[in-house]
């Protein structure tokens, strides 16, 4: 391990701060904060820290109307069991309105009451999300953001992208989807099954507010379940900053996620149905930028190559790709100590 240099000359009654050690790709930093009472007495207020390089760009997405114009359910359940959705829809309103249940955990009972002599085993539904389709330009982006947009330089610093998908529809159903190649980690409502594998109650249910808990799961690398992600985390050990991250979602239920990119330094993308006749959904998000002030950029949810929100994204990336490489040339150059000149 190299030493790296005391910054920030502090006399008595000042304060130096030590840092920036480089060790097997890894930053050691130093913390220590070394507080001068005066010229002779030096103390160590914190330990050392090692942290973790951060170098990966995490694009987290909503599901339902960001990557899919049509609600998963709709597309990938109901014709198969024969479900009307109109009647559906409106029974999971009743169970809202009347009886006050969660929208999440409304739709989850009135799927197990329709099902009810007919109950799919979770395996079954992951088959079904293969009926999945999404707006165009996907799943290819997903690949190409991955494989083309990064430099030989970020390859060089080891930076990569990752997707995420957060979900308040069905975590089965994406799984089985032709996204889910691409994607390194799914979070969705989850059915939990009988002695016969089939679903028999809602295990976990995702609101929207919740959602949030996921941004700071892949903040914190504890992308499983029983991890606790309410642990402090030191920041220098986070694997993933939200300066890092991109969410991109379609509307109100994500504005706690817009809220905590907003608050945290990362990035944000709204995006809407251009062939929505209605303009239901561009109003939403025009709302969100113009008046609401949740998010900078707003897009068609056109994925392919050379649309408004991929020159976005890739823009993003790049951006956060070449911060990261900068921020390393500032360590190094704030950790090496100068040979004396003669
Ligand atoms: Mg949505």
């Amino acid at each position: 391990m190299h030493a790296g240099c005391l910054s920030g000359a502090g006399a008595g009654g000042f304060r130096m701060i030590a840092r920036h050690f480089s060790w097997s790709g890894l930053r050691c930093r130093l913390e220590s904060e070394i507080l001068v009472a005066n010229s002779s007495a030096i103390c160590l207020k914190h330990p050392e820290i090692m942290s973790v390089p951060q170098n990966t760009i995490a694009i987290v997405y909503d599901y339902d109307q960001t990557l899919s114009p049509i609600y998963m359910q709709e597309e990938a359940i109901f014709p198969v069991f024969g479900i009307d959705p109109s009647h559906f829809w409106k029974r999971c309103a009743e169970l809202v309105q009347k009886q006050g249940y969660d929208h999440e955990l409304a739709y989850m009972k009135v799927l197990l009451d329709c099902l009810e002599i007919d109950r799919p085993t979770n395996a079954r539904l992951r088959e079904l999300g293969a009926r999945l389709t999404f707006y165009p330009g996907l799943p290819e982006m997903f690949e190409d953001l991955k494989n083309t947009l990064i430099t030989p330089e970020h390859a060089a610093h080891g930076i990569r992208v990752e997707h995420y998908i957060v979900s308040s529809g069905m975590k089965e159903l994406i799984e089985g989807s032709r996204l889910a190649p691409y994607v390194r980690k799914i979070f969705g409502c989850e059915f939990a099954t009988d002695e016969h594998d089939r679903i028999t109650f809602p295990k976990r249910a995702i609101s929207h507010t919740q959602k949030t808990q996921f941004l700071f799961r892949i903040n914190k690398g504890m992308l499983e379940l029983d991890q606790d992600v309410n642990d402090h985390m030191d920041p220098a050990l986070r694997p993933v900053p939200f300066q890092n991250m991109i969410y991109v979602g379609d509307g109100p239920t994500d504005v706690p996620c817009f809220t905590v990119m907003r608050r945290n330094g990362g990035q944000a993308i709204a995006v809407y149905n251009p062939e929505d006749p209605t303009r239901t959904s561009f109003k939403k998000c025009y709302q969100l930028c113009t008046h609401a002030d949740r998010v900078k950029n707003i897009a068609p949810s056109d994925f392919r190559a050379g649309s408004h929100l991929r020159l976005l994204l890739e823009e993003m990336v790049l951006e956060i790709g070449n911060r990261i490489i900068q921020r390393r040339r500032d360590d190094f150059e704030a950790g090496t100590v100068k040979a004396p000149k003669h």
